[in-house]
């Protein structure tokens, strides 16, 4: 929906700022990401709200250069929709996405914004990278093409495919589903960005360009499962594609194949372990069990979690295609920063991702904090690797 059809929603947020905080209020630390950094209302959801509707909605504010970089600082993480008691939580993050359709409209996105855009459109994902150079990650190993009869697809994504981080994990996951004997393949430089951020960043033309190219794909190949490492790509391609196709995040499908007997991890994992749920996985589709049911199957791993969990979980920073565009900025109260002192703090010393942005967010954040010899992150499909017999 437009941002039009939000106006008498917008109207209702009169600035009580729960939304700012986890569910039961209590003060572990603000839950909204870019509140905790900036420590000013208008970096809040309540705030943000009335922003809009001054400027967009009512046309009363001229929408800034400085009002464009708060809207796209958002990471998009959901909490304020989870938090906010009123009937209209769910739309928070529609009225926040429709305010950057807004904006792309009328051409006032910040420059670094603009630039993901223009990277996606003319490359097929955000790194300028040729397509050809897609599945390079994949070398040297017996990870091969979708073939027609394949039961999975195994979509990477762009982070997965290009970041030299992680690419550990894809490789990591490629090598636990040939353990499992499950026939899969990928769709090496066919595949191009499944169009999560850019659909976050208020871009619809563009989300439907990738949508169309990458469902028509799908189709030539007869694919009809999808297993994705990224959150990101699982609640796109779930949500927004077709319901033809049907959708796993790879710790749904590696929980299912270690209950049915196919993944054997009895060789075991021996660590303290602490794990960070990401917010397309958790807060967007309600997937707090899969990664913590597959921790606690592998002998050896003590679970061990932190104060911000599972719906509370407090967002890396990355989403919202700020894991691109930085328009959050660093310092020491960054979004990473602050989640990877609060896994320290738990005496870990693994913290477990499952998403390949906040693998790199918070291995960033990690070198930071000068942690790196503390505490290691790690992908499950690693320790899946590790773990099987
Ligand atoms: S979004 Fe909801 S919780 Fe947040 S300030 Fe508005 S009314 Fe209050
Ligand atoms: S989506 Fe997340 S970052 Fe954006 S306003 Fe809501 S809580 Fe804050």
């Amino acid at each position: 929906m437009a941002l039009a059809d939000y106006k008498d929603m917008v109207h209702r947020c009169f600035r009580c700022g729960y939304c700012k905080f986890t569910s039961d209020y209590s003060y572990v630390g603000f839950n909204c990401p870019i509140y905790s950094k900036a420590r000013l209302e208008s970096y809040s959801p309540g705030g943000l709200m009335w922003l809009i509707y001054a400027s967009l909605v009512k046309g009363k504010l001229k929408p800034s250069k400085h009002f464009s970089e708060i809207l796209y600082s958002c990471t998009m993480c959901r909490n304020c929709s989870e938090e906010c008691k009123f009937q209209f939580h769910d739309d928070i993050v529609h009225v926040l996405k429709a305010a950057r359709e807004e904006m792309v409209d009328r051409q006032l996105m910040p420059p670094m914004v603009s630039q993901f855009l223009k990277n996606v459109y003319d490359y097929g994902n955000p790194y300028r990278e040729l397509k050809e150079n897609r599945d390079n990650w994949a070398e040297n190993t017996d990870i091969r093409h979708y073939e027609e009869d394949d039961e999975f697809l195994y979509y990477v994504g762009c982070v997965g495919s290009y970041d030299t981080v992680s690419q550990k994990a894809a490789r990591a996951l490629g090598n636990v589903l040939l353990r499992s004997g499950l026939s899969f393949g990928i769709l090496g430089s066919r595949e191009i960005c499944d169009g999560n951020e850019v659909d976050m960043l208020g871009e619809k033309g563009l989300f439907e360009f990738l949508k169309e190219e990458n469902t028509k794909t799908f189709k030539e190949l007869g694919v009809k499962k999808i297993v994705t490492l990224s959150p990101h790509s699982y609640n796109t391609l779930k949500n927004n594609y077709s319901d033809e196709f049907e959708v796993f995040h790879y710790t749904q499908l590696l929980r299912d194949l270690i209950k049915s007997g196919k993944l054997d991890v009895s060789r075991g994992f021996k660590a303290k372990v602490t794990y960070h749920d990401p917010c397309f996985l958790g807060r967007y589709n309600n997937e707090y069990d899969a990664p913590r049911e597959i921790l606690t199957a592998i002998p050896g791993i003590e679970l061990i979690e932190m104060e911000r969990t599972k719906e509370n979980s407090f967002c890396c920073g990355g989403g919202g295609g700020n894991f691109y565009t930085d328009v959050i900025g660093g310092g020491e109260n960054t979004p990473s920063r602050i989640r990877v002192r609060e896994a320290h703090e738990t005496g870990a010393s693994i913290l477990a991702v499952s998403c390949p942005v906040c693998m790199m967010m918070l291995e960033d954040a990690l070198k930071a904090e000068g942690l790196e010899n503390d505490l290691a992150i790690k992908d499950i499909s690693e320790i899946m690797d590790a773990a099987l017999a």
